[in-house]
């Protein structure tokens, strides 16, 4: 890693002479605006490199005071022509964000005006940044980490409170930290082994080997305890899967249509989806979901409908939660359910606004309830063995219509329903007329809060998933590695892959990789 911080800062109002700095490193200027493309009311363009300090003198005439905002009026020095009265900013190395010399001149954000100052910069031997170079450049002066690096650009793609959070703890080096503590514990295993392999005869405490193993135990231990986390970093970063399956016509694309609408925070179709699944990004309680809606599940000798049942069963086992929708007149039909059977399975039953003639309240009652709900094929009522869905609400014709020994009201079993119980309760809903919705909804977003909220630091990405495995696999050999020479090796490996993770070890040819997923500016 390079040391690329200049230790030479310059003062307040002073300006450095013309060409390049001898004393500063060979690296060179760049540029890039910081924030989005378009007409807004700044604009801010960021400068970090030896050659910052002469662009700003060139430009407004003086340095202004370290860290604090100057207004300046910005001069072409090659045409002296006024290019925008602007605010600059001046954050001397090391104490900057790269750490070296940056400058931020915040412009009125017009195309017109950026261009110009854009323009001047390239003319005085700046350079437009590569994307993620700002932060790169931060990474190779020791700023900040690779994984504190990844979070800039997940705080920045945030969309939900969930992300943002896990985002800026990340940002904060919680899963740095983490790994550098692991780290560090490996090394002091690795070192008392090779100073017992190098000093074989020398007094060392007898139950040294003991004690290496002990924490090589330990901290295998926990490494697989932070990759066994199903997964709930990754899935906080791209959106937790919901599938919305069932037999066709139940209303599942009006259910999807109907949270979309209601829930619109975040409504962008996801690129890269089949033909037959409809995804909707929203946020749910702060969490990131995706809901697909999927192919009618029946069978058929369409090959192109059996294709779209496949990806929809697929879908279904792939999802965190599954909605099982069916038809409230149709009850038997809720045994489909049973295909995924435990308690991420959602039963819903629709359109209950087509069962006008059930009262849908208990007597006495202020709220609607769920009706229970046994998927056993053993419960009768339909074609297929059918289930029952019992309770005044879903109960069409010819359903069973046994009473329920005064059940809990809708809220409650929503509330029991999110601590795991979904198995036996279902959703009355009516995508029409948004009937019962809410009550769905906010059972979903409590289960995926109850799920997803944790304080401790997550993986985030499949790179650090990759490394922590190959770091697991290194440390079960050397657990079984019967010469402690091999034992050592082993535990370099493992080692370096931790390493990987945070860039403490060389990490030149994972960086091109990692800053390509930043935008210009970062
Ligand atoms: P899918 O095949 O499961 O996606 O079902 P659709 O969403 O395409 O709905 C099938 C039909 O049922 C459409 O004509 C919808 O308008 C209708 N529908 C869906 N939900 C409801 C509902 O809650 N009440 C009523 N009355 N009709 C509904």
């Amino acid at each position: 890693m390079s040391s690329a911080v200049r230790p030479k800062t310059w003062m307040p109002g002073s300006c450095p002479g013309k060409g390049p700095d001898k004393a500063s490193p060979t690296s060179d200027t760049i540029f890039a605006p910081a924030t989005a493309a378009g007409p807004a009311a700044i604009a801010v363009l960021r400068l970090s490199g030896p050659d910052a300090a002469r662009a700003v003198c060139s430009l407004t005439g003086n340095l202004p005071p370290a860290r604090s905002a100057r207004r300046r009026r910005l001069v072409d020095p090659e045409t002296s022509e006024p290019l925008d009265d602007a605010l600059v900013l001046w954050f001397p190395a090391p104490a900057s964000f790269t750490g070296e010399d940056v400058a931020e001149f915040h412009l009125h954000g017009s195309r017109a005006v950026l261009s110009a100052v854009i323009t001047a910069l390239g003319r005085l031997g700046l350079r437009l940044a590569e994307p993620g170079e700002f932060t790169r450049r931060a990474f190779l002066n020791n700023k900040l980490d690779l994984t504190q690096a990844e979070a800039i650009t997940d705080l920045a793609a945030a969309e939900t409170e969930a992300q943002r959070r896990q985002a800026l703890r990340q940002l904060d080096g919680a899963l740095g930290g983490l790994y550098r503590d692991w780290s560090g514990r490996l090394t002091r295993a690795l070192a008392h082994l090779e100073a017992a392999i190098d000093f074989p005869d020398e007094d060392l405490p007898p139950a040294i080997e003991d004690r290496i193993l002990g924490d090589i135990r330990t901290l295998a231990a926990e490494i697989a305890g932070h990759l066994a986390d199903g997964r709930r970093g990754e899935r906080l970063r791209d959106g937790i899967m919901v599938a919305i399956v069932g037999p066709p016509n139940a209303g599942k694309s009006s259910l999807l249509n109907r949270i979309a609408r209601r829930e619109a925070a975040i409504t962008s179709p996801i690129p890269g989806t089949t033909r037959d699944i409809v995804e909707v990004a929203i946020d749910l309680a702060g969490y990131p979901v995706v809901l697909a809606d999927t192919a009618g599940l029946r069978d058929s000798n369409n090959p192109v409908e059996q294709e779209g049942l496949r990806r929809a069963r697929r879908r279904a086992e792939e999802a965190e939660i599954r909605l099982f929708v069916f038809d409230a007149r149709h009850p038997a039909d809720a045994i489909g359910a049973a295909a995924w059977p435990g308690p991420d399975t959602i039963p819903v039953a629709n359109k209950i606004d087509l069962l006008q003639k059930i009262p849908l309240r208990p007597t006495g009652g202020k709220e609607p309830r769920p009706a229970s709900f046994s998927p056993s094929p053993a419960s009768g009522g339909g074609k297929g063995g059918g289930g029952t869905v019992r309770g005044e609400s879903a109960i069409g014709p010819g359903a069973p219509t046994s009473p329920q020994p005064s059940p809990p009201s809708w809220a409650e079993r929503g509330k029991e329903s999110a601590a795991g119980e979904f198995a036996g309760a279902v959703f009355p809903i009516s995508a029409l007329t948004g009937d019962g919705l809410d009550i769905l909804l906010n059972a979903l977003g409590s289960r995926i809060a109850e799920t997803y909220h944790n304080e401790a630091p997550l993986l985030t990405r499949a790179r650090h998933r990759q490394a922590l495995e190959d770091a697991a696999v290194s440390l079960a050999r050397a657990l079984a590695a019967d010469l402690p020479e091999l034992r050592a090796e082993d535990l370099r490996l493992a080692l370096r892959s931790l390493g990987h993770i945070t860039g403490t070890v060389d990490v030149e040819d994972l960086l091109d990789i990692i800053f390509r997923d930043f935008c210009l500016g970062k």
